[in-house]
Order: C-alpha cells, then sequence, then structure tokens
C-alpha cells in the first residue's frame, strides 16, 4: 500500500523535456571559432525518448558529457500533436474532477510561447510553419475540452477563464474590463477563500460556451499584454502568463441523490469515485472541491481548475551587472522561479510544509501544484552552444522538480 501511495504521489508531478531546432539565430555567433570551425553548434540531443545529452567538447572549454532523464524528452523534430498526446489524458483527469497545471519553463527563446500557443506574430520567416500543425497546447487543450464536454452532455460543467499576468510579484487581470486598470496596474490579491481554494480578490472572470471565444479571450489578452509594453513592462518574456480555466459542475451529496447524480456526474463524484476522493482530499489542496451547497445539504458544487503556464525567461537568473529596473525585475523573476523550484523540490519529496506562500506566483498556482492535482512542466531548452550555461541551469531545474 505504501509503494502504491508513493507511485501516486510521484505521478502527480511530471517533468518532460523539449529540445527545439536549432534556429538561424542560433547561429549568429561573434565567437571566431564557432564560426570557423566544424564543431557542432548543437550541445543538446534527444538520444532516445527519455534521456537528453549535453555534450560540449569544444577546445579551451571545460569537457561536458553528461545524460538526463526525463518521463519524456521531445526532440527536436517532434511534433506539437505528439506533445499535445500527453496534455489529452490530463484533460480526461480535469473532467473527472482533479486540478491540473501545464506549465512552460526556459530562457527566452527556448520555445516555451511557441509549445504553448504555437507560432506567434514576431517570428518572421524562421521556418516554415503551418497555422494547423504549428498549434500550441492552448488551443488545442481548448479544443479538446469542449470536444470532451460536448461527448457528455449531461455533465455540461459551467466553464470560465480568467487570465492574469504576474510581473514583479504583482498580479494583472488581463481581462479585467477596465484595460487601463489592467496594465496600469489595479494589482490583485491572492487569498484563500473560506473553504480553503486559492482565490485572487476582484478577479475577472468570463464563462465560455466554445473553444472559440476561450480563444478569442486569449488572444485578446496577449495583445493587451503586448500593447502596453511600456505601461506595464517593456517585454513580455519577463512576466509570467496564467490562463484559468475553472468547470464547475452540479454535485449531490446524499444517496437518493447520488442515485439521480450518478448517471450524470464524473466518476469522482459517484458512489463509485468518492472513497477515492475522501482519500485524496485529505491529502492537501485537491480536486474536486464542493464549493457550496443548499440548505438540506443535497446539492453542492464541485470545482475543478485548469492552470496553463507561460512562465517568464530564466535567464535572468544569476545574471549580474544589472541596474534600476531591470535589476528589479530580474530580482523579482529570480525570486518566482526559484520559489517554485523550492515548492516543487518539496512536493517530489514529500516534505510536509511546502512554502507556497514564498511568491505570488507559487501562491496563485497552489490549488493546481500540490495534493492531488497533477502537474505537467515542460522544460525547453534550446539545443545551441550559444546557450549552453542556460540549458544547464534549466536541466538542473528539471531534476529537481522531479
Ligand atoms: P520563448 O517563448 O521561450 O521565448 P519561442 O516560443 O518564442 O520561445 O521560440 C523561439 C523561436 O523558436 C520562435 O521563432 C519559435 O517559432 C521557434 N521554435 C521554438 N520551438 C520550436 C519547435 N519545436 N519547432 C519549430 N520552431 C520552434
Amino acid at each position: 500500500a505504501l509503494h502504491n501511495s508513493l507511485v501516486e504521489l510521484r505521478g502527480n508531478i511530471r517533468v518532460h523535456c523539449r529540445i527545439r531546432p536549432l534556429l538561424p539565430f542560433d547561429s549568429e555567433s561573434d565567437d571566431p571559432v564557432l564560426q570557423s570551425s566544424s564543431i557542432s553548434r548543437e550541445v543538446a540531443h534527444a538520444v532516445d525518448d527519455e534521456t537528453v545529452l549535453v555534450k560540449c567538447d569544444r577546445p579551451g572549454h571545460p569537457l561536458i558529457n553528461k545524460t538526463y532523464h526525463f518521463e519524456r524528452v521531445y526532440g527536436p523534430a517532434e511534433s506539437q500533436s505528439a506533445v499535445f498526446g500527453d496534455v489529452c489524458p490530463l484533460l480526461t483527469s480535469l473532467l473527472d474532477g482533479y486540478n491540473v497545471c501545464v506549465m512552460a519553463y526556459g530562457q527566452t527563446g527556448s520555445g516555451k510561447s511557441y509549445t504553448m500557443l504555437g507560432p506567434h506574430s514576431d517570428d518572421g520567416p524562421v521556418l516554415p510553419l503551418d497555422p494547423q500543425s504549428d498549434l500550441g497546447i492552448i488551443p488545442r487543450a481548448a479544443e479538446e475540452l469542449f470536444r470532451l464536454i460536448s461527448e457528455n452532455p449531461s455533465r455540461s460543467p459551467k466553464v470560465e477563464v480568467s487570465i492574469v499576468e504576474v510581473y514583479n510579484n504583482d498580479i494583472f487581470d488581463l481581462l479585467a474590463k477596465d484595460t487601463v486598470a489592467a496594465v496600469s496596474g489595479v494589482k490583485r490579491e491572492v487569498m484563500t477563500a473560506k473553504d480553503g481554494r486559492t482565490e485572487v480578490a476582484l478577479l475577472a472572470s468570463e464563462a465560455v460556451g466554445s473553444a472559440s471565444k476561450l480563444m478569442e479571450l486569449v488572444r485578446g489578452s496577449l495583445q493587451l499584454r503586448a500593447k502596453h509594453p511600456t505601461l506595464v513592462h517593456a517585454d513580455s518574456s519577463r512576466s509570467h502568463l496564467i490562463i484559468t480555466v475553472t468547470l464547475t459542475t452540479a454535485a449531490c451529496s446524499d444517496s437518493t441523490a447520488d442515485q439521480a447524480c450518478s448517471a450524470t456526474l464524473p466518476r469522482e463524484q459517484t458512489e463509485a469515485g468518492r472513497a477515492g476522493r475522501s482519500r485524496r482530499t485529505s491529502q492537501g489542496a485537491s480536486a474536486p472541491q464542493p464549493v457550496s451547497g443548499d440548505p438540506a445539504g443535497r446539492a453542492e458544487q464541485v470545482q475543478a481548475r485548469l492552470q496553463l503556464v507561460d512562465l517568464a525567461g530564466s535567464e535572468c537568473i544569476g545574471v549580474s551587472g544589472v541596474t534600476g529596473s531591470a535589476l528589479r525585475e530580474t530580482a523579482c523573476i529570480n525570486r518566482s522561479l526559484a520559489a517554485l523550484a523550492d515548492v516543487l523540490g518539496a512536493l517530489s519529496e514529500h516534505r510536509s510544509h511546502i512554502p507556497y506562500r514564498n511568491s505570488r506566483l507559487t501562491h496563485l498556482l497552489q490549488d493546481c501544484l500540490g495534493g492531488d492535482a497533477k502537474l505537467l512542466v515542460i522544460l525547453c531548452i534550446s539545443p545551441s552552444q550559444r546557450h549552453l550555461a542556460q540549458t544547464l541551469q534549466g536541466l538542473g531545474f528539471g531534476i529537481r522538480a522531479r
């Protein structure tokens, strides 16, 4: 039983590593040794679908020949649909009532936005990108979510979305009706609601009935983020983007109601699923969680949350020599990513205290990281020699989180 519960707990955090292809701008090296020699510019390789090899035998540099193991490694040729294939089962879990988080970690230019969203407008003619097959996790997840919902119309959860950016440890509401407020800093606070769930006070949220409506809100937020760079910050890679999709399903809590509800509810909320649910709930913040009930105690609502996260570029870690606002930015990114590493490390070691509250980022993600929630971290790395130091830093983060 102990073994099983460890396997189950361990199964809640998955770290996958994705190596993007070598791109033209990777070769714009001003290093004459690299320009003139035949030395490979690729230092990170997918040896098989679980192993990354970092190999650098450049003269004058310390020799590096190290392998890293992950549950899954995507090489440069792997498609967006292959990556999404591993996200799909998590959406089924979401509909079964679990909280789910999918996040991309890596330095700027390592492929986080490509992985989460797909190619973006400032990509230029770098690679022949196809608008359909290059779609990233977020648009695919939106489609799949509503497809799964339509497969079982009797469940019909209410779907709501909210979108925030975390910049300099402040939370900006990208769906706030007043866009000036959203970009100029009506900052939101994270708090713990009465039922124990983590909420952002006064956060705007919109009900959505289709994938296209959900994506319209996502695109609107991205434009808002890009359009007002001077108001909030110069570069979106300096902030964390968090899209939260909340599913609310009516549930029943007495035995007569169970019979009526068992045909219409996810497995979790039926008699069969209940034992498992209470066992899991006792492990900490987890899904599914009842959020309200009628006075007779019969009907209640069950919520499950999906959080999709494009993290700030990790290259800031360890950077020195910056001053002024850039220094504050760097320090904040450093602190929030370090706090995330601490939380993931504590979770994977099954420690009793998980330091969620050390940064707004981890506090905001708390319900989707711990307890019973299912987390997938996609560690994005560049294969290029130029990015070796950042690649090693990212791999270290991934190993710690695993
Ligand atoms: P980040 O969000 O980490 O800053 P991007 O997603 O913008 O990085 O990726 C940087 C560049 O690399 C973009 O031009 C993007 O289209 C390209 N790219 C990233 N990953 C891949 C991939 N797997 N296949 C093809 N192009 C990719």
